[in-house]
């Protein structure tokens, strides 16, 4: 990784450009915590296309958490069917739901509005099958806690960019560098950039923003003169 000064400037200057690039954003809320931390469980493995049409679909046959608590696990895997991952999915959204009520006495995850944002993301990661990603995205686009979540595309692009070496946490190391006012934004900037410039198979390099921050395009024609 760049030294902890080079890498933030580096993250300065690449904010900015994404944001000239894509416009300010304002944070607004993605919804209910809980709603939320369902519908990011069953997005993990599938696109948002078959997400969407997952939580639908749970939605129309489980119109209220008890319902979806109390009905066999099968019947929620079969209504999730579409994401994939139907089976651990659906039981772990149960279990999720079960241990909330348990613990707090009803299906609300409110309560990590005033926690700090180490405790709440703690909170979150104590339910199987929710890592940094999942609580991340709950506590940033619901309860607007400063966490930079690190998906498949944001992953991809600080590697190349070199600020997040492979074998690394990345959460650990972007929420260490990312400001906390510039967490959300960056986080969507970043996503944006990811599909529309910085593909996985075939990035647009000659295209980029903020190609001449990225050591990739050069580590690649060194690789390709070499061969
Ligand atoms: S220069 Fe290429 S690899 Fe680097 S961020 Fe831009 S698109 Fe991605």
């Amino acid at each position: 990784m760049l030294g902890a000064v080079n890498a933030r400037e580096k993250i300065m200057q690449i904010a900015r450009r994404l944001e000239k690039h894509f416009g300010r954003l304002r944070w607004r809320s993605h919804g209910d915590p809980l709603d939320l931390l369902i519908l990011t469980i069953l997005s993990q493995n599938t696109n948002d296309q078959n997400r969407d049409r997952a939580y639908e679909s749970l939605k129309k046959q489980f119109p209220t958490y008890e319902s979806l608590v109390r009905a066999p696990t099968e019947r929620v895997a079969e209504a999730i069917k579409v994401g994939g991952l139907h089976q651990q999915k659906a039981k772990r959204i149960q279990e999720v739901l079960k241990r909330i009520k348990a613990e707090r006495g009803d299906y609300d995850l409110s309560y990590l509005k005033d926690l700090k944002t180490d405790e709440a993301v703690q909170e979150l990661l104590r339910f199987d099958g929710v890592g940094k990603k999942t609580a991340g995205v709950v506590l940033t686009f619901s309860l607007n806690k400063p966490y930079f979540p690190v998906d498949t595309h944001i992953s991809r692009i600080t590697q190349r960019l070199g600020l997040v070496k492979p074998k690394e946490d990345a959460h650990d190391v972007m929420n260490a560098l990312v400001p906390d006012r510039l967490k959300y934004q960056l986080h969507l900037h970043l996503i944006w950039h990811g599909r529309q410039t910085c593909k996985a198979r075939k990035p647009l390099c000659g295209q980029c923003v903020i190609a001449d921050l990225c050591p990739y395009p050069n580590q690649i024609n060194k690789i390709k003169k070499i061969k």
